[in-house]
This record gives C-alpha cells, sequence and structure tokens, in this order.
C-alpha cells in the first residue's frame, strides 16, 4: 500500500502534466474503482482547467476551475502513467512495481497540453470523487483524518495528546489514520527505529499523567518527520533516474533500516533486525536499540 512519501512523489511527478492544462476529455472506462464512479463524473471534469494539485494523508486533490476538488486515492495498487511527447512516465514507482497492464487502465484524463493521464489499478482499492471545495471540511473521506505530519502544527505536544491515555502499543496508535495520517506499516517501522522506541511499547507513554508530552514525543514527531522528508527526497531522485533511463525503479527500498531486514544487523549495534506480527502485519525492529 503506498503511503505519504509515495503520494507525495505521484503529486510531484503529475504536477508539470496537470496543473495549468485543461481536461479536454475525461473516460472512465468501467462503472466503479472502490465505490462507483459519481454518475455525472467526467461531465464535471471536461472543459476544466486544473489549477493546483495538492495532497492531504494520501489523497491527491485537483483543483479545478469549476470550484470542484477531485479526490483521487491510488489504494493498494494504483498508479498514474503520463504519456507526454511519445514518453511514459509512472510517477511513485519506488517502492512497489506497478502494472503494465493496459487491460486495468480505468480512467484516462486527455489534457490540453498534449499529456495522456491514464490511471490503472489491478486491484481497484483506489478511489475518485469529485467534492465542491467548500463542502471539503464535511467530506467523510478526509473527515475523520489526524494531522498531516509534514505540517508544521503535527508536533509533540499534539502526538502525546493523541496518544495519551492509550492502551495499544505505540505501533498501532502511529498506523491509525486519526492520530496522525498518511504513516503505514513501513515508516511506522522507520520512525519508531529512528526514535529509538520499542513498536511493543504503550502509547500512553510518551505523555506524562496531565497529557503533556515527553523526550519520547518529541523524538517521536522528530524521526516521523526526518524519515518521511528522506523518502520524499528519495522518492524525488528515482523520478528523476526514472525519467531518463525510463523503466528502471529507484534504489528507495535500500535506504530503509529496519524494514524488511530480518535478520540483517542493525546499523547501530550491530545486533540483529527482528520480525513481530502485530495486528496481523509484520513489524520490524532492533530490540536491544529500541526500548
Ligand atoms: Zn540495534
Amino acid at each position: 500500500m503506498p503511503e505519504l512519501p509515495e503520494v507525495e512523489t505521484v503529486r510531484r511527478g503529475l504536477q508539470p502534466a496537470m496543473e495549468g492544462s485543461k481536461i479536454l476529455k475525461a473516460e472512465a472506462r468501467r462503472k466503479d474503482l472502490r465505490f462507483p464512479f459519481q454518475k455525472d463524473f467526467t461531465a464535471r471534469l471536461e472543459g476544466q482547467t486544473v489549477t493546483g494539485l495538492g495532497r492531504r494523508a494520501k489523497y491527491l486533490m485537483a483543483d479545478l476551475g469549476s470550484g470542484d476538488v477531485l479526490l483521487m486515492h491510488l489504494g493498494m495498487s494504483g498508479s498514474f502513467r503520463v504519456l507526454e511527447g511519445g514518453h511514459n512516465n509512472t510517477p511513485g514507482q519506488f517502492h512497489h512495481p506497478r502494472s503494465e497492464d493496459r487491460a486495468h487502465d480505468h480512467v484516462v484524463f486527455h489534457m490540453s497540453n498534449g499529456a495522456t493521464i491514464t490511471f490503472n489499478d489491478p486491484r481497484r482499492f483506489g478511489s475518485m470523487k469529485l467534492v465542491p471545495r467548500a463542502k471539503l471540511e464535511h467530506e467523510p473521506l478526509l473527515r475523520n483524518l489526524g494531522p498531516e505530519p509534514l505540517g508544521n502544527e503535527f508536533d509533540a505536544a499534539m502526538l502525546a495528546k493523541a496518544c495519551a491515555g492509550k492502551k495499544t502499543s505505540l505501533k498501532a496508535a502511529l498506523s491509525d489514520q486519526r492520530v496522525v495520517a498518511g504513516l503505514g506499516n513501513i515508516y511506522v517501522c522507520e520512525a519508531l527505529y529512528r526514535a529509538r522506541l520499542s513498536p511493543k511499547r504503550r502509547a500512553a507513554t510518551i505523555a506524562d499523567r496531565d497529557g503533556q508530552p515527553n523526550a519520547r514525543a518529541a523524538a517521536l514527531v522528530d524521526a516521523i518527520k526526518a524519515v518521511l522528508n528522506d523518502a520524499i527526497k528519495a522518492g524525488g531522485s528515482s523520478l528523476r533516474d526514472h525519467r531518463r533511463t525510463d523503466g528502471t525503479l529507484g534504489d528507495f527500498q535500500h535506504n530503509f533500516q529496519v524494514y524488511d531486514r530480518e535478520g540483517e544487523p542493525c546499523a547501530h549495534c550491530k545486533g540483529k533486525i527482528k520480525r513481530i506480527v502485530q495486528s496481523g502485519r509484520s513489524t520490524f525492529y532492533c530490540p536491544s536499540c529500541q526500548k
């Protein structure tokens, strides 16, 4: 499942092909993805200029001249392919290889700048929905999302408040989109490793009894921001590499320090990275460095 850095990389890759350009023609080649397309989906897109392409958590948000916002989610397996000047480019393809099977091309935007943008999604957990900008704050898809981890408002006090009194593990708390938006299995493991905190530690222990943050909360917020920024930077470089070599994946996955590295030596203590299962998902950590 793509996490925040991958979605942000997709956003940056799509931006030049979308922003400032008009959607001349929109095709929805089936009735639904994760949920049905709105009946007027293509009609509301055609003829509209994309005035900006933003992101909230793992949703891409294309602002349209009409006042609508197109929300787009990659789901498990979704990807965008940009065909421009005879070259294909799939932004964000740096951790999970993306499908090349044209049978899974479900949505196509033909842009006035000549670009063709195709959404491919074999498993169809992705989604697209148009929402008037004025109604965005009441939109059910976005309403329960926690703070944006790279936003200024996300700090130790905010995270401690969200975790105070929680009986769940830190791993579970950070994976909860209401606590912080956009993190998944990979970046939760990586952030906890950087902060030297055990994924099994009770979430409540980053706050004192009044809900005030302690040093663990501060370390965790710093680690989350750093790991996401590094990943976005690596994604950006894979994007450039990808454009240049047209087909090879970036080497982003080699940057993981614990994720998917069971049995390998920890970079700090040379002990072995361990894998455990929490809530049905693999957690990777160093039992001697993370307490
Ligand atoms: Zn270690």
